[in-house]
C-alpha cells in the first residue's frame, strides 16, 4: 500500500499534524496529513487530492517537495509512506476529516503518540527545518 503525507510548514518553521478520528485505523494518533494514492493517480496528485479533502486547502503539485519516506510491516500488507514537504497553499486549513489540528515546532513532535509509520519523520524535518 503506498500512502503519501504531507509536513505544511507555517512561516515559523512550525509543521502541521491533525489528530485521525475514532472509528477510523490508529484513532487519536497525530499524524501528517494524507492518505492512498489510488490506482492511477500519480503520489503528488493524490497528495494534492487529499489536502482538498481533509484541510481543505488547494497545493499546486510543485508545491510538493519530496523529503524522505518510511516502510512499515502492517498485519496483512506492507506499508510504504512518502512525506513532502509543503510551505505553500491556499486556504486555512480546516479539521474536515480529524477531530484536531496542531502547528508544533519539529522537536516538539516528539511528545506526540503518532502512527509507526510517522515517527522516522521527525529527525528528518528536524534536520531539513534546521536548515532553514
Ligand atoms: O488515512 P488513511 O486511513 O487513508 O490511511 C491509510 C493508512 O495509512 C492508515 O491506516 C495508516 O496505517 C497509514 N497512515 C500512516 N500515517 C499517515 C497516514 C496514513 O501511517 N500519516
Amino acid at each position: 500500500m503506498l500512502v503519501v503525507a504531507a509536513a505544511l510548514v507555517d512561516r515559523a518553521g512550525r509543521v502541521l499534524v491533525q489528530r485521525r478520528p475514532p472509528g477510523k485505523a490508529l484513532a487519536g494518533l497525530w499524524e501528517f496529513p494524507g492518505g492512498k494514492v489510488e490506482p492511477g493517480e500519480t503520489p503528488e496528485a493524490a497528495l494534492v487530492r487529499e489536502l482538498e479533502e481533509e484541510l481543505g486547502v488547494v497545493v499546486a503539485p510543485t508545491a510538493l517537495t519530496p523529503l524522505t519516506f518510511a516502510s512499515e510491516p502492517l498485519a496483512d500488507r506492507h506499508l510504504l509512506l512518502l512525506l513532502y514537504l509543503c510551505r505553500v497553499w491556499a486556504g486555512e486549513p480546516q479539521a474536515l476529516d480529524a477531530t484536531a489540528l496542531a502547528w508544533h515546532a519539529p522537536a516538539a513532535l516528539r511528545g506526540l503518540e503518532m502512527p509507526p509509520a510517522d515517527l522516522p519523520f521527525i529527525p528528518a524535518l528536524e534536520t531539513a527545518l534546521a536548515r532553514g
